[in-house]
């Protein structure tokens, strides 16, 4: 395709973009197909002469649309949102047209540097302590990673090795074989199923602790964990402490679990994958109040602060420990200004990395600080409009306070009644929801996703629900 084809085709595609963002509200939330639909709609082996682009452009609405699950839809309600918005998306069209892969400074020194600028922006956004940031004094800053599963990955195998490192300096003899089979991370029992991961590709035991009626995990239970571990001769070593569940949104109480970590020298990660948006503004920050004692905090941009897929953003307080946990340096990778800057390669896992900070910075400034609250206390706002309706509603309870965007509610009663709510709406697909369990009790969660999720998208769908609950009821009277 030449630059000029490339413009009129562009221009196509930008037309079909901003329709589709137009009408996607009249499209059905979740497709209606079933596994391998898509075999019969195209060939089995790639063309051996190109095809038209004409074609191309033809099979997006026959070939793909009908399998689109559409996550920005108003009426798309399930897990948590995941950020869209223009100046993004022009922030990856130049992303892509540059095409670097900054791993080094060298390899492409404004991709390193606008990522060093951006961090410490977000960190200051979110009013994140000093110690996390590049401009102030310290060794702290922070990297973007792709996902937040591999943010705590990288968290807990750099404390795996600091911890390694401190043992060593004690016995110099002691070998990292000796040490993992005795080594012992710690979540609660609401953490997101990466944090389980993190601990099977990290080769060590990852123990879920209770939480409290509220999903919260408490310092006095972290405490007496470890003092039970130490005695039967474990060594501690990481905590990953949640802000925002999966399942409820609950919160961690990082006050308690810091003075904790510190007195036994664990290592305090915070994942606030979905909640971490939400302290730009300042009435939502106290949830993290305590963030002082992390080592490291991570959140993704990409799922609420209109940045998109992938963008999850992480600080370390003492970036040497990422650095040294995964420091190779073959010859073809080093260059004549190492350490003046830093080298993102030695801090994440692959190699590769894309220009994700240009639309940080497109985001940033597009929208500014006070739209990008706006949106999400608009959101917030929209929760608690619904959690009013379901309470209004003596058929149904809520499951779990309602913090941020995010409601968790049940039919009163036995969970398969829920169950069954749940079935009926996402077979019916004007909307869709996913449901989630704590201490038991099943229930749905309604979240607010879409960017442009209004207050009458929020009414029709509590219509549909309690037209479907209306039809759970009337059979289970039968
Ligand atoms: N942690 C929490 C609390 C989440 O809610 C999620 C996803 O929703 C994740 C981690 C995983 O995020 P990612 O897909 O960025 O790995």
């Amino acid at each position: 395709m030449e630059g000029s084809e490339f413009e009129e085709h562009g221009a196509q595609m930008l037309h079909y973009v901003t329709s589709y963002m137009d009408s996607v509200r009249s499209r059905r939330a979740l497709p209606d197909v079933q596994p391998g639909f898509m075999q019969e709609l195209i060939p089995s082996r790639a063309p051996e002469t190109p095809d038209k682009w004409e074609d191309v452009f033809k099979d997006i609405e026959r070939v793909i649309m009908p399998g689109v699950t559409h996550w920005q839809s108003p009426n798309f309600f399930a897990y948590f949102p995941t950020a869209q918005s223009y100046p993004s998306m022009l922030a990856d069209m130049l992303c892509n047209a540059i095409g670097c892969i900054g791993f080094t400074w060298a390899s492409c020194p404004s991709c390193t540097e606008l990522e060093v600028v951006m961090m410490d922006w977000l960190g200051q956004l979110l009013h994140l302590p000093d110690s996390f940031l590049f401009c102030k004094p310290g060794k702290g800053g922070g990297v973007i990673q792709g996902t937040a599963s591999e943010a705590t990955l990288m968290c807990l195998l750099s404390a795996r090795t600091l911890f390694f490192k401190k043992e060593r300096e004690k016995n110099p003899d002691v070998t990292m074989g000796q040490l993992v089979d005795r080594l012992v991370a710690y979540c609660s029992d609401q953490a997101h199923s990466s944090v389980e991961r993190a601990g099977l590709i990290g080769a060590v035991r990852m123990r879920k602790l209770e939480t409290d009626e509220k999903g919260s995990l408490r310092g006095p239970t972290l405490k007496a964990a470890i003092l039970e571990d130490k005695a039967k001769g474990l060594l501690p070593f990481f905590v990953c402490a949640t802000s925002g569940t999966t399942t409820s949104c609950a919160f961690d109480n990082l006050k308690e679990l810091g003075p904790v970590c510190q007195e036994h020298g664990v290592w305090m990660h915070v994942d606030a994958a979905y909640a971490g948006s939400a302290f730009i503004c300042p009435e939502f920050r106290p949830l993290i109040d305590g963030v002082e004692h992390a080592m490291s905090f991570n959140f993704n941009p990409h799922k609420w602060l209109k940045i998109m897929f992938d963008c999850s953003a992480l600080w370390v307080q003492n970036t040497d420990y990422l650095r040294y946990a995964f420091d190779v340096d073959p010859l073809y990778l080093k260059h004549e200004n190492q350490g003046v800057m830093p080298d993102f390669r030695h801090w994440q896992i692959p190699l590769g990395r894309r220009f994700r900070s240009l639309k940080i910075w497109f985001v940033l400034r597009l929208y500014g600080q006070r739209k990008l609250q706006e949106a999400i206390r608009k959101d917030v706002r929209l929760a608690h409009e619904f959690e009013t309706m379901v309470r209004s509603d003596d058929r149904f309870e809520i499951a779990a306070d309602v913090i941020l965007g995010l409601v968790c509610f049940r039919l009163k009663g036995e969970n398969e009644l829920s169950e069954r709510l749940l079935k009926l709406l996402n077979a019916d697909g004007r909307i869709h929801l996913v449901p989630s369990k704590m201490k038991g009790n099943f229930f749905l969660r309604l979240a607010i996703c879409g960017p442009d999720t209004q207050s009458s998208d929020v009414r029709r769908a509590w219509d549909v629900i309690r037209e479907l609950t209306d039809v759970v009821l009337k059979s289970d009277a039968k």
